[in-house]
Formats: C-alpha cells, sequence, structure tokens
C-alpha cells in the first residue's frame, strides 16, 4: 500500500501488541487506519465521533486512497466544533492521519472519554442518591 502523499513510499505494517498499524515509515509517518480502526486505537465509538452525518460536504484532496486507488480522500471535520480535519476515503470510509494530526485526535478524544466519564460518574451519585433514571 502507498502512502496517500508521498506517492512514492509505501506504508508498512506494524504490529504492536497484536494491533496492526500502517505506517509511512520512513517517510511522513503518516498512519493509514482502515474503516473502525481508528476508533479503535483511541477508543471511542465511531472514527469521527461527534461529527455530524455528512455525505458529500467534504473537501476534495489531491491524494488517492491507498486501497481503493482512484478514489480521492476528503477532508472531513474530526468533530463538531473543532478545527481538526482529517481525510477520509468516502468510498472505503479510510482515514490517513499525518504525525501530527494523530496527537490532535488523541486529547480529542480523551475530552470525550473524560466527558463521558463525568457523565457516568453522576449518574451514578444521581443512582445512590436515590433519582431512578428517567
Ligand atoms: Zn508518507
Ligand atoms: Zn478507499
Amino acid at each position: 500500500m502507498k502512502c496517500p502523499k508521498c506517492s512514492d513510499n509505501e506504508m508498512h505494517v506494524f504490529n504492536h501488541q497484536g494491533i496492526e498499524f500502517n505506517i509511512c515509515s520512513p517517510g511522513c509517518k503518516g498512519i493509514w487506519c482502515d474503516k473502525g480502526e481508528l476508533a479503535y486505537y483511541v477508543e471511542t465509538k465511531n472514527d469521527t465521533p461527534r461529527a455530524q452525518k455528512r455525505d458529500e460536504s467534504g473537501c476534495g484532496t489531491e491524494f488517492n486512497c491507498p486501497v481503493c486507488e482512484t478514489t480521492k480522500l476528503k477532508e472531513y471535520p474530526y468533530m463538531d466544533g473543532e478545527e481538526l480535519l482529517i481525510d477520509i476515503c468516502p468510498s472505503c470510509k479510510g482515514i490517513f492521519l499525518d504525525f501530527k494530526e494523530l496527537a490532535e485526535v488523541e486529547k480529542l478524544s480523551i475530552k470525550i472519554d473524560s466527558e463521558g466519564k463525568l457523565q457516568r460518574t453522576l449518574n451514578d451519585l444521581m443512582e445512590r442518591a436515590g433519582y431512578k433514571k428517567t
């Protein structure tokens, strides 16, 4: 699989604790995630958590999907209200992340997770206090 950004570079598969990563190395160190893999890496429900449903609204890029080859990746917001845009293939829904985007994704995903934890904690407290969930 060729890196969509440095077209001559092959993406290499690295294994880490049973998880496979496709990384452009040596090269831009971008990573390719098949559909669902990004969510799995950063433990969110969806690859693009809390982003509104959008089909054709993405902004086209000049980069070809490394899997579908002729389909161009599109830029979509990772999450509503955040500036981070990630490259997604509209066909196979794979995601290409720049090395620095991965850090951003991680930061944002932690934010979601901690909000989730807060919500769960509150629910627990309310239940223990005798309030029934509605
Ligand atoms: Zn690359
Ligand atoms: Zn694709």
